[in-house]
């Protein structure tokens, strides 16, 4: 890698490898093997392609606004960006291009956002192919999928009212067959930490980070919110938040808090160059990278649990 016609400094570079080898286990000390995949990964060796479907964006405006590695050395020293529909120059059949191009020499990263409208093919086209077309060729040819961020994980607000036939990539991938290794990285948005730690490490190692039951990276989503908040001595004192403006120190559970029964790292990972999270801002962790989210209409976001109807218990939520 020459650095020094890179964006990224050789600081960055080593800070960015020991904090990923520190992540993933490797203590400290970062291997040599650790290093050399990163190298690997310097050389532009890994193709990636992002794929959008309904959705606002927000994954990849997080990853903009991701820091260490920012987005530009990140594309620019770990990642081959193929294409992406709002960062890339290309457009329109130079896109459709590229897109196909790569599909024929398979082998990408392919990160994909927002829901598939698999009731409703014509709300989403790539080109003039609606994307439930060109999304099977695409998942089939890819070394590996990324679903990024609640859309693609489990559906999220297209779903929530799915006039579309809205599903999420896992649920569009078995009703076509499809099987490929997939990474769930639900958020909304996804935190790009979460993001570019994943494709670091299947860099590095050729296979997917470890995964729990709903394929999510044990790493980001191995403990509940609730586990690692700094007002979780509140809820044990039961002391809680009734009125914002006149509290910002107690436990937000009262006022909703899905904290509780939402696997994610936000009180570890933050947001903003790590500045804050929902509940340092005294916001109720509503609970966006759940399964669940954006929530049945019984539950609502910021309803008291003991005021969820006995029918919806807070622990089934
Ligand atoms: S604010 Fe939410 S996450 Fe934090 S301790 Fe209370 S219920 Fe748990
Ligand atoms: S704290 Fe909860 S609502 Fe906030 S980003 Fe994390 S999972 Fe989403």
């Amino acid at each position: 890698m020459n650095l020094l016609k890179n964006p990224m400094t050789r600081r960055d570079f080593l800070k960015f490898c020991l904090r990923s080898a520190a992540i993933y286990g490797g203590g400290a000390m970062m291997s040599a093997d650790f290093a050399e995949a990163f190298m690997k990964i310097a050389h532009k060796e890994v193709p990636v392609i992002w794929l959008s479907g309904q959705g606002c964006t927000g994954d990849s405006m997080s990853l903009i606004y991701c820091d260490s590695p920012s987005l530009v050395p990140f594309l620019s020293t770990f990642v081959d960006l193929k294409f992406h529909p709002t960062l890339s120059v290309a457009q329109g059949g130079l896109a459709t291009e590229i897109i196909e191009t790569q599909r024929k020499k398979g082998g990408f990263v392919l990160c994909f956002e927002g829901a598939i409208p698999a009731g409703m093919p014509e709300a989403c086209t790539i080109g003039d192919r609606p994307l439930t077309d060109v999304l099977p060729g695409m998942i089939e040819a890819a070394a590996a999928v990324i679903a990024c961020g609640s859309c693609a994980s489990y559906g999220g607000i297209p779903a929530a009212n799915p006039e579309t036939g809205a599903v999420s990539l896992a649920r569009f991938m078995e009703i076509k067959g499809l099987k490929k290794p997939l990474v769930r990285l639900p958020g909304c948005p996804l935190n790009g930490h979460r993001l570019t730690g994943a494709v670091a490490y299947f860099v590095a190692y050729g296979k997917l980070p470890p995964l729990d039951d709903e394929g999510r990276p044990k790493l980001y989503y191995g403990q509940v919110n609730h586990d690692n908040c700094q007002r979780f001595r509140y809820f044990a004192e039961n002391r809680y938040v009734m009125d914002y403006s006149r509290d910002k120190r107690n436990c937000l559970f009262k006022m909703g808090c899905r904290g509780p029964v939402t696997f994610a790292d936000c009180p570890l990972r933050r947001w903003n160059r790590e500045t804050s999270w929902c509940v340092a801002a005294n916001t109720p962790c509503i609970g966006c990278a759940h399964p669940k989210w954006p929530w049945p209409k019984a539950t609502g976001i910021y309803t008291d649990p003991s005021k969820i109807e006995d029918a919806v218990k807070f622990s089934d939520i």
